[in-house]
C-alpha cells in the first residue's frame, strides 16, 4: 500500500462554515480532518453520534471548530433540522459536502429488491435533493456558497453489480447539474465528485458480499491501487474553496484513471 503523506495546509477553506454528511467514518471523516486543517469550521452529521462526537472532540482538541449533529438521511425532516442547526451554530453556511451514502446488496438486476431500490432512492438521491434545497436557502441568505455531492464511478456506465446504486448515483449527477444551472445566479456553485474504489467500510462490505472484488477492481485502476479517503476529500476541499470559483455543474472523476 502506497503511503499517503498529508500535504501541508494552504488555508484553502479559511473562515468557511462547512456541513459534512456521512462524517462518522470513511471519506466524510477524512474530509472533516482535512477541512479543519484547511481552516474551516465544520458541522459533522451522520447516524452514529458517538463516532461523530469522538471525531469532533479530537478536532477541537487540535484547535479546530467542530460540532456533531445526529442525522438520518432517510428522513427529510432530519436533514432539514441538521441544516437549521448549522444556521443556529454559525448564522450561515458557506459549503456543504453531501457525502453520506449507502451501498446496496451487491447482485444482478433480477436479484435487486424493492427494498434496495427504496433505500437507494431515499438515502442516495432524495436526501441530496432535500439537503441541497435547504442548504441553498441558507446560502442565499449569506450571498452564496458551494455544494459538493458524492457520486461514484459506478454512475458512469451500466452497473451490473450494483444496479440500483448506479442508477441513483446517475440521477444524483443529473440533479447536481440542474442545481448548478438553477442556482448560479444566486452565487451558489454545485459540483459532484465521482470516486473510484476507495478504502473504506463501504468497499469492505462489498468485498464481504463478493470476495475478490477489491483485487478485481484494483487490477483495472491505472494508478494500480484503491484511493485513500483523504485523496477523495482533497478534491471536495478544492471544489468547496474559492480557488474553484469558475467550476460549477461538473462531476469530477477521482478514480486513479479507472474511468478513462
Ligand atoms: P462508509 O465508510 O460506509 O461511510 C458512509 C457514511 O455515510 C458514514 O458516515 C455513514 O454514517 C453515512 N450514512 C450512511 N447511511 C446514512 C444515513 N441513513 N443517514 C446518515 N448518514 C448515513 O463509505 P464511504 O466510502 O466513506 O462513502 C462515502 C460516499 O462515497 C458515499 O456516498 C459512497 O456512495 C461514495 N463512494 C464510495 C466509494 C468507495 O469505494 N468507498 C466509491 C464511490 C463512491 P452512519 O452509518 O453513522 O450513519
Amino acid at each position: 500500500m502506497t503511503e499517503i503523506i498529508a500535504p501541508s495546509s494552504i488555508g484553502l477553506l479559511t473562515g468557511k462554515v462547512v456541513l459534512i454528511t456521512g462524517a462518522s467514518r470513511g471519506i466524510g471523516e477524512a474530509a472533516a480532518r482535512l477541512f479543519v486543517r484547511e481552516g474551516a469550521s465544520v458541522v459533522l452529521a451522520a447516524r452514529d453520534i458517538r463516532a461523530l462526537e469522538r471525531i469532533a472532540s479530537e478536532l477541537r482538541a487540535g484547535g479546530g471548530t467542530a460540532d456533531a449533529v445526529a442525522l438520518d438521511l432517510a428522513e427529510p425532516a432530519s436533514i432539514r433540522s441538521t441544516v437549521d442547526r448549522v444556521g443556529e451554530l454559525h448564522g450561515r453556511i458557506d459549503g456543504a459536502f453531501n457525502n453520506g451514502g449507502v451501498i446496496q446488496r451487491p447482485g444482478a438486476l433480477d436479484a435487486t429488491s424493492g427494498i434496495d431500490i427504496d433505500a437507494q432512492f431515499s438515502v442516495n438521491f432524495r436526501a441530496h435533493w432535500t439537503a441541497m434545497t435547504a442548504e441553498a436557502a441558507l446560502m442565499r441568505e449569506g450571498g452564496g456558497g458551494a455544494i459538493v455531492n458524492t457520486s461514484s464511478i459506478g454512475s458512469r456506465r451500466a452497473n451490473a453489480a450494483l444496479p440500483a446504486y448506479g442508477a441513483m448515483k446517475r440521477a444524483l449527477n443529473s440533479i447536481t447539474e440542474t442545481a448548478a444551472v438553477t442556482w448560479a445566479p444566486d452565487g451558489i456553485r454545485v459540483n459532484g465528485i465521482a470516486p473510484g474504489g476507495t478504502s473504506t467500510e463501504m468497499i469492505d462490505a462489498w468485498e464481504r458480499a463478493t470476495p475478490g472484488v477489491i483485487e478485481r477492481l484494483s487490477a483495472r485502476i491505472p494508478l494500480g491501487r484503491m484511493a485513500d479517503p483523504s485523496e477523495i476529500a482533497e478534491v471536495a476541499a478544492w471544489l468547496l474553496s474559492d480557488r474553484a470559483s469558475y467550476v460549477t455543474g461538473a462531476i469530477v472523476p477521482v478514480d486513479g484513471g479507472a474511468g478513462a
